[in-house]
């Protein structure tokens, strides 16, 4: 795959995030690679776009400071700062970590219009964003407590990328 140069035009596919992170796609065979130790429950939510019973995640009341990442490829996904409590049963956040982490795609499953996120890099299945958040975004995160690892706050998720080719 053809790398540019940091790209930044809409829609485009980024080959770094503004926050530094390295966002190339990763191919089947690393995703696979990762995800050998994941559980049926991982699986079926980060894979297959399931999700979790409400009130049930491990992240849900976790109130320390920190990042939130993918359980897949470790990429941060939500800062402990924009977490709040939505009452749904699902931890919720209003802004993302940094906008190109977390992707937007429609979902017409179930017999409804939502909005589907997945991770930037891996596209492992997150949660869905409604548009009846808080201020300043009014944005709500619904996320799936299984799709994410927590770090607290002074250390930084491992990060899975996919190799260079020839490297
Ligand atoms: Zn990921």
């Amino acid at each position: 795959m053809k790398m540019s140069q940091a790209a930044s035009v809409a829609g485009e596919i980024l080959a770094e995030s503004s926050k530094g992170y390295d966002l190339r796609p990763l191919s089947r065979k690393t995703r696979e690679h990762l995800a050998k130790d994941f559980t049926a429950e991982e699986r079926r939510v980060l894979l297959s776009q399931g999700t979790e019973p409400p009130f049930c995640g491990g992240l849900l009341d976790n109130k320390r400071e920190g990042i939130y990442a993918c359980r897949l490829c470790g990429l941060p996904l939500f800062s402990s700062k924009s977490k709040f409590n939505s009452g749904t049963g699902w931890p919720s956040f209003y802004e993302p970590f940094d906008p190109a982490h977390v992707k937007d795609i429609e979902d017409r499953s179930h017999g409804m219009l939502r909005v589907e996120n997945r991770c930037g890099r891996c596209d492992s299945h997150l949660g869905h964003v409604f548009d009846d958040g808080p201020r300043p975004t009014g944005l709500r995160y619904c996320l799936n407590s299984v799709s994410m690892q927590f770090f607290d706050a002074g250390t930084e998720p491992p990060q899975h990328v996919e190799p260079l080719a020839g490297g």
